[in-house]
């Protein structure tokens, strides 16, 4: 079992990678920067997707393991004080996992003659406008649906929809679902300029297609990284033909973690 281990810079993870090093090496575990079968995240949700991005032109031979050392998060199902547990755990492991979809981003740029460009992202995309308003014909397959005038579209996985997505306004989604779903960051709505102005979602079928105005210069961010501005004639997102696995012997329930996350104890 070769394993990795990626921590944040924060105090605590520092000293929990520390520890977890030590404990895997006595129990005879490889620790290995390359090729691992299992990447163990220290930190919180972005410290996971920054693993994810490392990882993700191999993600049918890794599973995700995450420990987070802030506030509850949602790729990250231990804590500090349960690594003992963990290496007991691990050290029995039979390959399970639990998988979740994946947005797969198309890029093509304005120069015809460039290859477009392919992303994976865990959690969402945006597509927005460097300084003007972005200006762009949304198409679903090869039906236009609006012409969308505002600040950006996002279009989230089920995992991501309680990320930017549900900021946005959008609905928190079961991850059992293989569905997308877009939401609008301040469309522009008048007499003149009309968008559908709710969050939609579509199949895994489907595919969202963005194709920006002609001389626009545009911003597209895949979970926490940033592309810079160019000149884009569309970006197509559909449902990622790979999956992202997490380790399985704890995985709480997912409604479970929306509740602790955003409701905690009531005064019921
Ligand atoms: P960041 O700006 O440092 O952190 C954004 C926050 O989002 C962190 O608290 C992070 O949790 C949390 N988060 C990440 N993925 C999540 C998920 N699937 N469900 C619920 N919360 C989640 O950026 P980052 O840590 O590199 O993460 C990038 C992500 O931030 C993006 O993919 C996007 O979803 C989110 N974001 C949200 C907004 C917004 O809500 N207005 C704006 C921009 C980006 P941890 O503290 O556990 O890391």
């Amino acid at each position: 079992m070769r394993i990795t281990i990626q921590n944040n810079q924060k105090e605590t993870s520092v000293r929990v990678a520390e520890k977890l090093r030590q404990m895997l090496t006595e129990k005879g575990f490889q620790l290995v920067e390359m090729q691992p079968d299992i990447v163990i995240t220290i930190g919180g949700d972005g410290t996971l997707l920054s693993a994810f991005h490392r990882q993700a032109h191999r993600l049918k031979d890794v599973r995700f393991i995450g420990i987070h050392t802030g506030h509850l998060g949602f790729y990250t199902d231990w804590r500090e004080y349960q690594l003992e547990e963990l290496v007991e755990s691990i050290a029995k492991d039979k390959g399970d996992f639990i998988s979740y979809p994946l947005l797969d981003v198309e890029v093509f740029e304005a120069d015809e003659m460039q290859d477009s460009h392919h992303f994976l992202a865990l959690n969402e995309a945006t597509i927005q406008s460097s300084v003007e308003t972005l200006v762009c014909d949304v198409f679903i397959d090869d039906f236009c649906l609006e012409k969308f005038r505002g600040d950006g579209i996002c279009v989230a996985t089920p995992t991501g929809s309680t990320g930017y997505n549900k900021s946005l306004g959008g609905a928190v989604l079961s991850p059992r679902l293989e569905v997308l779903q877009m939401t609008e960051i301040a469309s522009i709505n008048n007499r003149i300029f009309r968008t559908l102005s709710a969050p939609l979602v579509i199949s895994k079928e489907e595919t969202i297609s963005v194709r920006p105005a002609k001389g626009r210069h545009i911003i597209i961010t895949v979970d926490h990284m940033q592309f810079e501005q160019r000149q884009i004639r569309e970006i197509r997102l559909s449902l990622a033909s790979e999956r992202i696995r997490f380790y399985r012997d704890r995985h709480p329930h997912f409604w479970q973690r929306v509740s602790d996350a955003f409701i905690g104890e009531t005064s019921l």
